[in-house]
C-alpha cells in the first residue's frame, strides 16, 4: 500500500494495515512547510526470540508513532530537531513502515516472561 504524498492534504488520510499478528492504523496529514505529519498506533503481537534463553515468545506491542515526511530531500533550515522520513519518489509505503518497525522491535532486547520472573 503507497501513499502519494502530494495527494495528503489538511484533512486527515486515515490508513490502517495489518500483518500476521499486528495492524498499524492512523492517519497522514499536511502540516506546513511540505511536511506530511504521520500519526499512528501500532499495536498487536510480534513473535520475537528470548535474548536470554533464545526461545521465540509472543512480544505485545503497543506503541505510539509520530514523525514528519518529507517529499524529497529535506533540510532542516530552523534546526528543529524534528523527526523527519525522507521519501522515496514521493511516495510513503506503508508496508515497508510496517516492516521496518516490526525488525526495529525485533532487534531491541526483550525477554521472555519464564525470563523476566527469573531475573527479579
Ligand atoms: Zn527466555
Amino acid at each position: 500500500m503507497k501513499i502519494t504524498l502530494r495527494k495528503v492534504g489538511r484533512s486527515p488520510l486515515h490508513f490502517e494495515k495489518d500483518r500476521d499478528q499486528i495492524k498499524l492504523k492512523g492517519f497522514l496529514q499536511y502540516d506546513k512547510e511540505k511536511l506530511v505529519v504521520l500519526d499512528a498506533k501500532l499495536s498487536g503481537i510480534v513473535v520475537t526470540d528470548c535474548a536470554v534463553c533464545g526461545e521465540e515468545f509472543e512480544l505485545e506491542v503497543d506503541e505510539d508513532l509520530k514523525f514528519y515526511i518529507s517529499d524529497g530531500v529535506f533540510i532542516d533550515e530552523k534546526n528543529s530537531m524534528i523527526d523527519v522520513v525522507e521519501a522515496k519518489n514521493g511516495e510513503l509505503d506503508i508496508d515497508e513502515l510496517l516492516e521496518s518497525e516490526i525488525e526495529l522491535i525485533k532487534s531491541d532486547y526483550h525477554c521472555c516472561e519464564f525470563c523476566e520472573m527469573g531475573e527479579d
